[in-house]
């Protein structure tokens, strides 16, 4: 299924939940955002019905994410129906780690493809400032439960803060020698509280020049994204960048989001939203839920307006739509 300008869209991002067990500095403020009430969250019987109706149009991939989609309860059920659905050919998961020990095995065994684990430092200290409620033992040991389970390829996300972990590239790209795991190293967007940004966003091109290793060129692992990925001379594993904010890939964007609250948005940045849980609570059917897909389809943005640092103070964005 092909949008306005002609980009074939075949890849659902789910958040399944707007809760989270931390609380990362550039995401979600401490308190929390205000919780929606259950009654608005998507059921998961829901969540599925709307992919049985849009996996014809040509919906492959899906991913599940949040807030933390491991907090939510029945996720192991709801990824082997997702399993289920004719035409899903691809689920992945964003998560922070922090459960993933206790659950790799059953999410793969589910049907659960592979993980991407949010890290976005290797200082205890430092995850938990970040985090302010993580444990980065927690993630690492869901790290190791991953590349066990067979949740690959791995890919850790881990978003460059100036002046904050750009100091530890080096150590990132190290992990990448003898671990087969992807580290993407991702520009920071301006979508926390406002002004958090000012003076913190690094280029790729600024994280790249302060890698010592000379970066050779790779190809991209399974399931390929916006990233670009090179490899350190002798690494088992690669590092990637990506450049939502110097390079942006808008023009390749081959997906949709589905909030916790059923509201379908054709782009992170933009505000446009499409309901989808109206028409699932009616029981409109699915010939109308392919409708309202086609509809957010056709109203796709050509691009995103993000700029560093310009902090519209949009907080809610990524906690309730997954990144
Ligand atoms: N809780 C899960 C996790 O931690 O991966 C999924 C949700 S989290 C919002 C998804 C991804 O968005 C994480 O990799 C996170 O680092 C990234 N993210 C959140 N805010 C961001 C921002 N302002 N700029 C760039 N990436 C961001």
């Amino acid at each position: 299924m092909k949008d306005a300008i002609g980009r074939e869209i075949n890849y659902l991002r789910i958040s399944i939940t707007d809760r989270c067990n931390f609380r990362c500095l550039y995401c979600m403020p401490e308190k929390g955002m205000e919780s929606k009430s259950h009654m608005d969250i998507l059921r998961f019987e829901e969540i599925l019905e709307f992919v049985k109706a849009v996996a014809p149009l040509g919906i492959s991939k899906v991913r599940v994410t949040g807030g933390e989609p491991l907090v939510r309860k029945g996720v192991v059920d709801f990824i082997r129906e997702l399993r289920a659905i004719d035409g899903i050919r691809d689920i992945s998961m964003t998560t922070n780690g922090s459960l993933l020990s206790f659950m790799a095995r059953d999410l793969k065994q589910a049907g659960l493809d592979r993980v991407n684990i949010s890290l976005d430092s290797l200082k205890s200290e430092r995850f938990h400032k970040i985090t302010r409620w993580g444990k980065l033992s927690d993630v690492l040991c869901g790290i190791e439960s991953a590349l066990e389970t067979g949740l690959i390829p791995v890919k850790i996300n881990c978003v460059m803060v100036k002046g904050f972990n750009d100091d530890e590239i080096e150590d990132f790209v190290n992990l990448t020698m003898n671990h087969s795991i992807y580290i993407r190293f991702i520009e920071l967007m301006p979508l926390g509280e406002k002004g958090w940004g000012q003076g913190r966003y690094i280029s790729a091109d600024e994280i790249k020049a302060l890698i010592k290793e000379k970066l050779i060129p790779t190809g991209a692992p399974a399931g390929a994204g916006p990233a670009v990925y090179y490899r350190a001379p002798g690494a088992v594993g690669a590092v990637g960048f990506i450049t939502p904010i110097s390079r942006h890939f808008c023009d390749a964007c081959n997906r949709v989001r589905l909030t916790a609250d059923g509201k379908l948005k054709p782009c992170l940045e933009s505000d446009l939203e499409i309901d989808i849980k109206t028409a699932l609570r009616e029981k409109k059917g699915d010939e109308h839920l392919r409708r309202l897909f086609k509809e957010a389809l056709l109203k796709k943005p050509v691009c995103h307006h993000m700029k560093p640092e310009e902090n519209a103070g949009h907080f809610r964005k990524m906690w309730q739509i997954g990144g």
